[in-house]
């Protein structure tokens, strides 16, 4: 039986990331497993009727001085290929757009145009500067099950308090309300719309800080992957052990080591990290101990709702939009759809013409039990696509030459997970979050579904958090 130090399931941003960092700075053993046939899980780029697609994930943010993501990089050994976005997001709300730029006077004097309130300076200033602060942060740490990790994580906090003082206790309802008073509920749905993609929420149960960090987003530099977002995860693994296509099934522990059935082999490892999502990697493990501690995380009934296009040629748009509504679009909970071109220059997404992302937020199990599953799922489709081409006049339907779309039951079929994107962090809810350790030696989690949440910011800072206790402080 072919047995390593590390093996980590799932190549995802973080079983990929952990991977690479592991075998680069140490002298481990390491293999990565992946179900699917592409690595990246959301992040992946795929293939179907000979055109190429991002599934999910379509902005890289944090490669920055300074950010964790580049230094990840770094270590790697690895130069990213992706080009900045002038205009980060354009948002299109009903007959106003507000263009999400770095640079902070611009974005003020579009906001102020657009919603004009005598405290927009105020508000967007603490928002940046609270970000900004956030990434300067020295002991960002969350670990649980051990008097040392408890200690850790209460240093962390003290970092917080000492850094934030009293803005580590304002909601971001109450920050909104106090500094720009009684906003319209357009201005209202911007923010939230915004916070969607970025945090998953709206500004109702959030601290002030999580609201700051999904804001400030577009004030980093946000960039485009060429090639694909899967191009990237490829680079990032390039020099280590991948087993793709090859599903983990069993995991049965076996002494100090883990015992883990694919689909096509028995391996022995001392180390596992699960890049699986945490809601669905309980029926691995025939421990009920170990069992019982992945129940006991409560499912985030909440996912993506994805169309992808291929366009005749290529097109020279924006590549990002953000398209917000009054009401909800049909079958989905948010008012807003998300639109990622393929850049004309791009040789691999828009070989044959333009590739195009649209996403959007769902239930994950309302489509798991429809009866009528293909019918509703063209009728959300239908009705983003007549959104998408009211605005876009200069395409027509003919225009489109390829379209499919996936639900909650798509992401599950190719990368075993139903809800996507992690669970909020709000105050309710934040003594409950996974941590990167579990109670059980050797056995540990990375990716969006763990602290530190979504996207290549989130997911590279909990990948630092597991770096450090897998491999110390390397
Ligand atoms: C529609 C959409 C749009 C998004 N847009 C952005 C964006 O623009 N920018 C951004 O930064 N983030 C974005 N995100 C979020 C981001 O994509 C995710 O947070 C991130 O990719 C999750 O990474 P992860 O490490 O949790 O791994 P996951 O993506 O969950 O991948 C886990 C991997 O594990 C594999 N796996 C699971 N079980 C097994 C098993 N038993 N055996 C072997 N392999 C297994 C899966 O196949 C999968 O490849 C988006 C997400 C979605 C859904």
């Amino acid at each position: 039986m072919q047995s390593f130090d590390l093996a980590v399931i799932g190549s995802g941003i973080g079983g990929s990331l952990i991977s690479a960092l592991t075998s680069k700075n140490t002298h481990k053993t390491v293999a990565l497993f992946e179900k699917d046939k592409n690595l990246g899980g959301c992040a992946t780029t795929f293939k179907k009727y000979g055109n190429f697609y991002n599934a999910g994930a379509t902005t890289l943010v944090g490669y920055e001085d300074g950010h964790i993501l580049k230094k990840h990089f770094n270590t790697i050994g690895i130069i990213p290929n992706i080009s900045k976005s002038k205009i980060a997001i354009r948002v299109v709300q009903e007959d106003k757009i507000i263009d999400r730029v770095k640079d902070f006077e611009a974005f003020l004097s579009t906001i102020e145009k657009t919603y004009p309130n005598k405290n927009n300076k105020l508000f967007w200033e603490k928002i940046k500067q609270i970000d900004e602060k956030f990434w300067q942060l020295q002991h960002i740490y969350y670990g649980k099950y051990s008097f040392k990790r408890y200690l850790k994580t209460t240093f962390f906090i003290t970092e917080l308090l000492k850094t934030f003082q009293f803005d580590i206790f304002k909601t971001a309802q109450g920050f909104i309300k106090a500094t720009l008073g009684d906003i319209s509920k357009e201005y209202q749905n911007f923010i939230n719309a915004q916070l969607l993609i970025t945090i998953q929420t709206n500004s109702k149960d959030i601290s002030l800080l999580s609201m700051a960090l999904g804001l400030a987003y577009p004030f980093h530099d946000v960039f485009y992957v060429n090639g694909g977002m899967g191009s990237l995860i490829e680079q990032i693994v390039k020099d280590i052990e991948v087993k793709k296509n090859e599903e983990i099934k069993k995991i049965i522990q076996d002494g100090k080591n883990y015992v883990i059935q694919s689909s096509k082999n028995e391996y022995k490892t001392k180390q596992l990290v699960l890049n699986s999502s945490i809601y669905q990697s309980a029926r691995l493990f025939e421990n009920k101990e170990i069992q019982n501690y992945y129940k006991s995380f409560s499912f985030s009934d909440q996912s993506a709702f994805v169309i992808y296009l291929t366009l005749d040629k290529q097109y020279d748009f924006l590549e990002h939009y953000q398209f917000i509504y009054k009401e909800f679009l049909p079958n989905c909970i948010s008012n807003s759809f998300f639109v990622s071109f393929s850049k004309s220059d791009d040789e691999v997404l828009s070989k044959n013409g333009t590739s195009v992302t649209i996403s959007t937020h769902t239930k994950a199990n309302f489509w798991r039990y429809l009866a009528n599953y293909n019918e509703i799922k063209e009728e959300t489709q239908e009705f983003i696509i007549k959104r998408f081409l009211e605005y876009f006049t200069s395409l027509k339907k003919e225009n489109i030459s390829k379209i499919h779309s996936a639900t909650s039951f798509t992401f599950n079929r190719y990368i075993n997970r139903y809800n996507c994107g992690g669970k909020a962090i709000k105050f309710k809810n934040i003594t409950e979050l996974p941590s990167c350790n579990t109670p059980f030696d050797g056995l540990y989690n990375v990716g969006d579904t763990v602290f530190a949440g979504q996207g290549w910011p989130g997911v590279a800072l909990g990948v630092d958090v597991l770096n450090k206790e897998l491999n110390g402080n390397s």
